[in-house]
């Protein structure tokens, strides 16, 4: 589904991100993990086309994302055509970014109907029924400001995977919450997860990379320095730097 390749990205004199490939195929899930300015975010913000890349390419089912090829050369792609390439992923932020003066059904149904053209009482359907999923039927009137913010999370999950995206992209999406309200968001994600959805999540929470994780992603300093399976990361980390981190956080 997702292929990134050689991947750099410079904020000024400063690589956020040096020389990254990773691939996700269909059904999978990768937890991205590592300290804090490792380049997470910047990673998965540049496969979501927020940031602009500096070298190598990111490719979303063999389609380039965010240039166009001219013989040898790359150009970036207008607005209108990147907007398009977004539309067919979703992304989850650590801040909700539910929409305040729209129910929580309008959130839902919203990028579906408007964005993706979705017939209005399809699009209501289903969201009704991805809110009984995420176990809020009984909130489907409520403004986003009625709702804690574990369930706040829970409506921007269901609002991702409304538009049935190829990818949904993760980060952080539990760190703003208070400690009590962590567990059914990653209850939530779990379900996704076993429902083969595709997906990149960015999280300190290693007991749920560990259970949930198909692949796992230890970054530090803008490279990935090991990756495979969380049995074989966090039972044998190969780097000083990745035992020294597992230990800071377990
Ligand atoms: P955290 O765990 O704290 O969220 P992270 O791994 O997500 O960290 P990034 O946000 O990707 O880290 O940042 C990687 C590096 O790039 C950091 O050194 C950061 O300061 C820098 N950086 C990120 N965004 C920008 C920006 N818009 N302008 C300048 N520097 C940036
Ligand atoms: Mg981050």
């Amino acid at each position: 589904v997702l292929r990134v390749r050689n991947v750099r990205k410079n904020f000024g004199d400063h690589t956020a991100l040096d020389d990254v490939s990773l691939d996700v195929h269909e059904g999978e899930v990768v937890v991205v993990i590592g300290p804090s300015g490792s380049g997470k975010s910047t990673l998965v913000r540049c496969v979501h086309q927020l940031e602009s890349i500096d070298g190598g390419a990111i490719y979303l089912d063999d389609e380039l994302l965010g240039y166009e090829r001219r013989g040898s050369r790359l150009r970036p792609l207008p607005e209108r055509r990147v907007a398009a390439q977004r539309r067919r992923m979703s992304m989850v932020f650590q801040q909700f970014n539910l929409l305040p003066h729209m129910t929580v059904l309008r959130n839902v149904t919203e990028a579906p109907v408007r964005v993706h053209g979705r017939d209005r009482a399809e699009a209501r359907a289903e969201a009704l029924e991805l809110l009984a999923q995420v176990g809020l039927s009984d909130r489907t009137g409520h403004y986003p400001r009625q709702l804690s913010g574990g369930q706040q999370q829970r409506v921007a999950i269901a609002r991702a995977v409304a538009t049935h995206p190829r990818i949904t992209l993760f980060d952080e999406p539990t760190s703003a919450l208070d400690p009590e309200l962590v567990g059914e968001v990653l209850g939530v994600m779990r379900d996704l997860a076993a429902n083969g959805m595709t997906m990149v999540v960015v999280t300190h929470e290693m007991a749920f990379a560990r259970e949930v994780a198909d692949r796992c992603v230890f970054m530090e300093a803008g490279r990935i320095v090991e990756s495979g399976p969380p049995a074989e990361l966090f039972g044998d980390p190969k780097t000083p730097r990745l035992r020294a981190f597992l230990a800071r956080h377990n």
